[in-house]
């Protein structure tokens, strides 16, 4: 059987940064996991930005909303990571991703607004550089135009100018047909398509007479997909202007573009990925862990001395609910939730306190290694990191990808 020092279940944020981190410091790694959040996610990686949820405050300064929340919240998972194990964590998780042709960019120490399909303003930390002229456009509300494709589902150039109309009144727009294609469009097939010069040469011709006298020309994210920084060179070279992209509404491009840096860069780091493999069995010992990976013929053995658990929440499969009770999915840990399923959800669905399901999770110590029932740690040798973690709901407190790759940081430095 096949021997490992730590086994990563997931390959979400969490489990790839868990990944990274664990082989970047000498550990034999293996990785299981499907499809997660980073599948459908728009790339940004937020850090903090609302916090208290039931006041909607939203910080510019994501370390200033750290130590209110630690003040507040002293159960967030966010309370055992350092400002400085955070900071490490981001840059060292950006630097593989630039590594890979993936290229991250945001302002040290503050969020930053960025357009997002739907013509809002989100606040993020980190985004994708591709992102970041559509960022000095808005902030000058500088000339622009966004093109969108006929047959294109996940952009609407149209509405993001109407829901923009007052705060950035040079907004123009533009549907175009795609060099190539017809019918329904889908992100990942044009974006592949843009590895070819001759097809944004073909995008430039058309796009060119409708740019006129505008700085600046968005597009949806689909300007390639492995070297995205050179798609976007080339166009700007082709049109004279300055181009950035807008994530499509999920599952947008980010997700396959972060997948693919982490297939062709966690391998040449010794990482064993097993892809769409979950853990059916996990039988603990004092030497380890042994693991079946998958189902029937097609299973895997494996043995790892110790584990990260960066499972998710629902969504992705690290924890499951019938009608009456949630639990964990690969060692059955007691699961932090409401006392009754009736309490899951409050009657408002945008009820600005959030709903209680949405913070259920693992309980751990400060080392991120979770509890069993009776308040102890329930192996020495694991860790959990991400969404799984109790008492966070990253979706309205914008802290989905920081708190995971922040808590697998935390997790492999604890391992
Ligand atoms: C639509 C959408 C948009 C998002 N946008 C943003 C954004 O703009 N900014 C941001 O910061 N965050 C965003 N997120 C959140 C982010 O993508 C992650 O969901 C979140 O950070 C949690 O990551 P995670 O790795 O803990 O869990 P997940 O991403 O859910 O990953 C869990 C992993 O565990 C695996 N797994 C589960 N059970 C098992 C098992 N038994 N054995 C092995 N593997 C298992 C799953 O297959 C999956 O790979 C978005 C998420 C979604 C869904």
């Amino acid at each position: 059987m096949k021997t490992y020092d730590v086994m990563v279940i997931g390959s979400g944020f969490a489990g790839m940064a868990a990944a990274l981190f664990a082989a970047r410091r000498g550990l034999s790694v293996a990785q299981t996991g499907a499809t997660g959040g980073i599948d459908f996610s728009t790339g940004f990686i937020d850090l903090l930005a609302v916090h208290p949820i039931t006041e909607q405050k939203v910080w510019e300064d994501p370390f200033a909303a750290l130590a209110a929340l630690r003040r507040d919240l002293p159960a967030h998972p966010y309370c055992r990571v350092s400002d400085a194990e955070i900071c490490r964590a981001l840059e060292e998780f950006t630097l593989f991703l630039g590594e890979h042709g993936l290229c991250y960019r945001g302002r040290a120490g503050k969020n930053t607004l960025t357009l997002t399909s739907a013509g809002t303003m989100k606040p993020t930390y980190l985004m994708p550089c591709t992102a970041w002229n559509g960022v000095e456009a808005w902030e000058a509300k500088a000339p622009a135009l966004i093109v969108d494709f006929h047959g294109l589902k996940g952009l609407s150039a149209r509405q993001i100018a109407e829901v923009r109309k007052d705060s950035w009144p040079e907004l123009k727009v533009a549907r175009i047909k795609f060099p190539g294609m017809s019918g329904e469009l889908y992100p990942e097939h044009m974006a592949w398509s843009m590895a070819d010069p001759a097809r944004r040469a073909e995008l430039a011709i058309s796009v060119a007479p409708l740019a006129g006298d505008v700085d600046y020309v968005g597009f949806p994210a689909i300007l390639g997909m492995t070297d995205t920084a050179a798609v976007l060179r080339h166009l700007e070279e082709l049109l004279g202007k300055r181009v950035f992209e807008i994530p499509t509404l999920p599952p947008s491009i980010a997700g396959p573009r972060l997948r693919a840096a982490f297939d062709r860069g966690l391998p040449t780091l010794g990482v064993r990925t097993y892809t769409q493999k979950l853990i059916t069995r996990a039988v603990c010992s004092d030497e380890g862990f042994h693991f079946t990976a998958g189902s029937g013929s097609t299973s895997v053995e494996l043995f790892a001395r110790s584990a990260i658990l960066a499972s998710g929440r629902f969504f992705g499969k690290g924890l499951k609910a019938d009608r009456h009770r949630i639990q964990e999915a690969v060692f059955d840990l007691p699961v932090t939730q409401p006392e009754d399923r009736s309490l899951w959800h409050r009657p408002e669905f945008f009820d600005p306190r959030g709903h209680e399901v949405n913070q259920a999770g693992v309980e751990t110590d400060e080392a991120l290694r979770p509890l069993n029932a009776q308040g102890r740690v329930f192996h020495p040798r694991l860790h959990a990191a991400g969404a799984i973690l109790a008492h966070q709901d990253w979706m309205r407190m914008k802290c989905g990808a920081g708190l995971a790759i922040a808590t697998a940081y935390k997790a492999v430095a604890s391992l």
